[in-house]
């Protein structure tokens, strides 16, 4: 006999049919009556979860026999991680398996806000080129500092790429690493000593906007920011106008704080560069992703250790 799942959105195909096929899945978002279809699988011990709706104490309580929460994705600040540690549900993320794809893209969004390559190729198919002459001078990366906030598991892979790119590297995590990079004792002093402030920690109400006006100083009208972390981890609002006002000098955005929808100001906005969140899209990535949560899950029901769980 099949276990049974709740899988609360629509997500990644492939996974999906994985759990469609390996389990008996109550697919949430599909139900005409969510209330019924969470009534009638209060005996349910998984869920599955994708994407940003919240996994809320209301809903842990709907599913009073739940014991495992496997989330597509290494973030998890849409899960109420404490009221999961006081029903003893056990809550798995999808971790590693994306560091390389992500930093990739962090790298991407580095490269194309310092040099613009996005607004020169839209230059040269406006047909400018001919008439207004050469595209105007940008940025180098050589030699440049870049400071991440979040020296994690892909904050590592994010350094190794721009040291490649001829960067120095600084960073500030609340605990200090045992790595050879300069550490700063908060996220103002690294702002001031970088770049490029490169943003990669977690989300939630612990990093929310630790980017702020104070820290946009700090990196000045010469710094660019770089986020591949989550939207709330900036003061969206002070950032969009510190662009405008070329307080800073660009900033590149993978992620926004109430996407998919944004504020229409950014899109007219010549110093920065701006990603659907898609820094771990990719194939290869998001099957490996799908493979870690099933696997948890499975494990979990034989009765096993999971593979990726979520300390609180
Ligand atoms: P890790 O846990 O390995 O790294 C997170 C780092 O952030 C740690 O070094 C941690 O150090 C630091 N950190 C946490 N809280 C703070 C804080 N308040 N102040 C300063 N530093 C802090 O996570 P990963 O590298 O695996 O992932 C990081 C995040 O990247 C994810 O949580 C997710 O939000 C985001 N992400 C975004 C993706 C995208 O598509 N754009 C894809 C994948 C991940 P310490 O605990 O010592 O403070």
């Amino acid at each position: 006999m099949k276990h049974e799942i709740v899988i609360t959105a629509q997500g990644h195909k492939g996974t999906l049919e994985r759990l469609q096929n390996e389990f008996a899945a109550v697919k949430l978002w599909e139900a005409a009556d969510r209330d019924a279809a969470l009534k009638a699988a209060a005996h349910m011990r998984g869920l599955a979860h994708f994407g940003h709706s919240k996994v809320d104490a209301k809903l842990m309580d709907a599913l009073p026999k739940l014991e495992i929460i496997a989330n597509f994705g290494v973030g998890v600040d849409q899960i109420d991680l404490a009221a999961a540690k006081k029903r003893n549900i056990l809550v798995t993320n999808t971790p590693d398996v994306l560091n390389e794809c992500v930093a990739d893209c962090a790298l991407a969004l580095t490269l194309n806000t310092l040099r613009k390559f996005p607004q020169s190729e839209s230059y040269l198919r406006a047909g400018y080129w001919p008439t207004k002459g050469p595209y105007p001078l940008c940025t180098s990366l050589g030699g440049k500092t870049m400071g991440i906030l979040g020296l994690g598991r892909i904050g590592e892979a994010i350094a190794k790429r721009a040291q490649a790119f001829g960067m120095k590297i600084r960073y500030h995590n609340r605990t200090k690493k045992n790595v050879s990079y300069p550490y700063d004792a908060d996220a103002v002093a690294l702002a001031k000593n970088s770049d490029v402030l490169m943003v990669i920690t977690p989300g939630g109400a612990g990093t929310y906007r630790m980017v702020n006006a104070k820290v946009l100083d700090a990196l000045g009208p010469q710094g660019y920011l770089v986020n591949v972390a989550r939207g709330s981890v900036v003061d969206e609002p002070v950032l969009l106008k510190y662009l405008q006002e070329k307080k800073i000098a660009g900033a590149g955005l993978d992620v926004f704080e109430h996407e998919p929808k944004m504020s229409a100001e950014f899109y007219s906005l010549d110093n920065a560069v701006l990603f659907p969140h898609v820094a771990s899209a990719t194939v290869e990535t998001r099957k490996a992703m799908g493979d870690l949560q099933v696997e948890n899950l499975h494990l979990h029901f034989a009765g096993k250790p999971v593979k990726t769980p979520i300390s609180a």
